[in-house]
């Protein structure tokens, strides 16, 4: 595999452009291009030879949409595939006020939730911050193309950015923090006013809970919105679902919170999914309250999204909608997601998951 282009910073496009001879500015023009989502061989204002020399060495196009599915609701999924042929997916949901694009951080995963389709396969590989970058570019050049085409045959004239993805999400597959260099890497990159400028503070990056990583994350000044999943209010109880509760214990997730909000100043988030029989009752609801009131964070509920090779099921909406009852009451500032794109395979790692499966089936 070549070298990746978008893993650069902009500072190492200057020293890259300088080093082929290139005159400075060629470097803005080189990161405006990317960022728009264009591969080397398409960006017009560089020279034949320039490209050339790039594409010697780079990927021209390390990510490409593989597939696009469109959900009854409007959100749309994302099969793209990788220079080596892997896949990974990410999902896009519209909301009033933008965009929010998931994105996936790993192919595959190794932290083995019994819930999750991500991981069902294990820990293929780390992406490069630059591939996880390039869903963020793919999907927003695809989306802001639509959105201008919309606005002009509407007669509006009036569209001063053609951005579309405002806000992004670590929740496709992988964990961030067992990436931990590439995903910095990637975010530093992603909030640069020479890339996409997309504010840290329209960054949601979500952790099953490594704390070790959680600590260092706070140093390195990224105000983003950092969210742990939950899921259980004990630790014997987390362990039945998610391993890595064997290595963290909850006690030690909450003191690594309290310290990015000390670091940061950002309030965190939970994430909570509501499995039947397990964790949604109302006892488990008062455990929850329990655990953090008074807290500076916000809980995200969500119904398990059932995954075909997993038996658990999700708590019936009745049931969803007296746990959001109960947290309020109680104290707790939640609120509980819809379910986006159920019908596309929304759920974490389901796409990729249904591709292989069918592939498979393909080659038997
Ligand atoms: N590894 C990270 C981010 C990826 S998962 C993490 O664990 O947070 C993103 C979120 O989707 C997590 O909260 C995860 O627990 C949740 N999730 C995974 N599979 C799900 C499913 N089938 N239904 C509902 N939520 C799910």
């Amino acid at each position: 595999m070549k070298e990746i282009i978008q893993d650069l910073s902009y500072s190492e496009l200057e020293e890259l452009i300088l080093s082929l001879g290139e005159k400075k500015f060629r470097a803005r023009q080189l990161a405006g291009g990317l960022t728009k989502g264009k591969r080397i061989s398409e960006i017009s204002t560089l020279s034949k030879d320039c490209k050339a020399k790039l594409l010697e060495r780079f990927e021209d196009a390390p990510v490409v949409i593989k597939e696009r599915f469109t959900s009854s609701d409007g959100t749309e999924k994302f099969l793209f595939s990788l220079a080596d042929g892997n896949l990974v997916e990410g999902v896009a949901m519209r909301y009033k006020y933008g965009v929010t694009q998931c994105v996936s951080t790993q192919v595959g995963c190794r932290m083995g939730c019994a819930f999750c389709a991500s991981t069902l396969h294990g820990l293929i590989r780390n992406l490069t911050a630059g591939e996880i970058l390039a869903q963020v570019l793919l999907v927003n050049a695809l989306l802001s193309s639509e959105n201008t085409a919309n606005a002009a045959s509407e007669g509006g004239m009036s569209v001063k950015s053609a951005r579309a993805v405002t806000n992004v999400v670590l929740m496709g597959s992988g964990e961030p923090l067992d990436n931990y260099g590439n995903t910095v890497k990637f975010l530093r990159n992603v909030t640069a006013k020479e890339g996409p400028g997309i504010s840290a503070r329209n960054i949601s990056l979500s952790t099953c809970g490594l704390v070790d990583k959680m600590y260092a994350l706070a140093e390195e000044g990224i105000p983003l919105n950092l969210t742990v999943s939950l899921h259980a209010t004990t630790d014997e109880e987390r362990r039945r679902i998610m391993p890595v509760a064997r290595a963290w214990p909850i006690g030690e997730i909450l003191k690594a919170c309290q310290n990015y909000f000390e670091k940061t100043g950002r309030r965190y988030y939970f994430e909570y999914t509501l499995i039947a029989g397990e964790n949604s009752d109302e006892a488990h609801a008062d455990a929850l309250i329990r655990l953090l009131r008074g807290k500076p964070c916000h809980v995200n509920l969500i119904r398990l999204n059932a995954v075909k090779e997993r038996t658990l099921s999700p708590a019936a909406e009745k049931e969803a909608y007296r746990f959001l009852g109960r947290l309020e009451k109680g104290g707790l500032s939640a609120t509980l997601r819809r379910q986006m794109g159920s019908d596309i395979g929304g759920a974490c790692g389901q796409l990729r998951a249904g591709y292989l499966e069918k592939q498979g089936e393909d080659r038997a």
